[in-house]
């Protein structure tokens, strides 16, 4: 299997030489997934994946809570130091700040986002949802940090289960990042939801809101910009929510997360416009 970080880096890299606006953020990514992919490469996955697996026939397949936070201590220092030499001034006070913690208040932000995991951009399901995720500065950290484990665990399962058609992925539970469009031999235009935190695909009906079920096609504006041919929002008049949808039949090289991130300025766009992202993307865009 292709590794994802290699993948993602090299995109990111070809991007930089066209989107020339984004070259800071994609600079910080290029090294974020460098040290993303030497801590995927630690990760102990058949003894992970076999604590936090669900019953057999269980949806999510796995139950991030349960990651051992005790295990994750020291590799999550590792990571903490090598941010701490990249990126903006805030991103390297912020690592600096929890390196000087103690060992469990290190672990503040690991906790945090075990226990919000899987509620999207601004839900408040218990009044505490958006408090947990989002009130916390560290989240960055947390998120980047789990994004490889999971993502390597999610690797050796990701068979979609054929009748799955929920907004939310059936491996981690973790909401979409991105829309992908493809054709495919027996499906022309295929949609699939990309999840945000594993990477993890599934087929996802077209013209359907992922976050309120929304089908009316009125209500599902589109909006494109001239400079970005392959990238779109998706966008949804009933809950104010959008999402980003790569479209592989323009691009055939598109990396999903990668084309979604750098296309910043559909963010700006749909922000102006009063709607909320579905889900930022790991760096908070
Ligand atoms: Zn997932
Ligand atoms: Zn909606």
């Amino acid at each position: 299997m292709e590794n994802p970080w290699t993948v993602r880096r090299a995109r990111a890299v070809h991007l930089l030489g066209q989107t020339p606006h984004v070259e800071e953020i994609l600079t910080f990514y290029v090294r974020l997934t460098e040290a993303q992919e030497s801590l995927a490469d630690r990760v102990p996955v058949s003894d992970w994946s076999e604590r936090i697996r669900s019953p057999e026939g269980e949806f999510p397949r796995l139950r991030v809570a349960g990651l051992p936070l005790d295990e994750l201590a020291l590799p999550f220092r590792e990571f903490l130091s090598r941010v701490a030499e990249f990126g903006t001034e805030t991103i390297k006070d912020g690592a600096q700040t929890l390196l000087s913690r103690d060992d469990d208040g290190r672990l503040e932000p690991l906790r945090a986002a075990r226990g919000a995991w899987g509620k999207t951009e601004g839900t408040v399901e218990n009044g505490e949802a958006d408090e947990e995720e989002k009130g916390d500065d560290f989240y960055f950290y947390a998120r980047a940090f789990l994004e490889p484990i999971i993502t390597s665990i999610a690797q050796a399962d990701s068979s979609q289960p054929t009748d799955w058609t929920q907004g939310f992925c059936f491996v981690c539970g973790g909401p979409p990042q991105v829309a992908v469009l493809r054709d495919l031999p027996d499906a022309l235009g295929r949609r699939s939801l990309m999840c945000s935190m594993c990477a993890t695909e599934w087929r996802f009906q077209r013209l359907t809101c992922p976050h309120c079920g929304e089908t009316e096609a009125d209500k599902l504006p589109v909006h494109t910009a001239e400079s970005i041919a392959h990238v779109r929002v998706d966008a949804c008049t009933t809950c104010s929510r959008y999402i980003k949808t790569v479209d592989l039949r323009k691009d055939g090289t598109a990396v999903p997360l990668v084309d979604e991130l750098a296309a910043v300025e559909l963010d700006i766009w749909a922000q102006e416009q009063g709607l909320t992202k579905l889900r930022a993307n790991v760096l908070g865009l």
